[in-house]
């Protein structure tokens, strides 16, 4: 779970998916109320996520020709994967970095 660079208070994981879906303006840090971002780090790991995923689904569909439910729940199932990797490895940072 990520820490507030600031104050160093745990966030939880509502508090940390909040930071993923507004990344680029900031979100208060629950303890504190510092601006708190999500670091360049998380930032290419989301990249990487989101890349595994397509990968994923694409070899499903087309290599292995799943059917419709195995193939829906394989890929219901790596979202839910994904975002659980994505906030355990969330690091935050105290103003905003740009992935470049
Ligand atoms: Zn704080």
């Amino acid at each position: 779970m990520p820490q507030c660079q600031n104050c160093g208070y745990k966030w939880k994981a509502r508090q940390t998916l909040k930071a993923h879906i507004d990344y680029s303006q900031g979100t208060n840090c629950p303890d504190c109320q510092e601006e708190q971002y999500v670091s360049r780090f998380t930032k290419m790991l989301q990249g990487f996520i989101l890349l595994g995923y397509i990968i994923i689904t694409f070899l499903a569909w087309k290599v292995f020709e799943l059917p419709t439910i195995p193939f829906f729940a394989i890929a219901v199932s790596t979202i839910v994967i994904g975002i659980f990797i994505l906030i355990a490895t969330t690091k935050l940072a105290n103003k905003a970095e740009s992935v470049w």
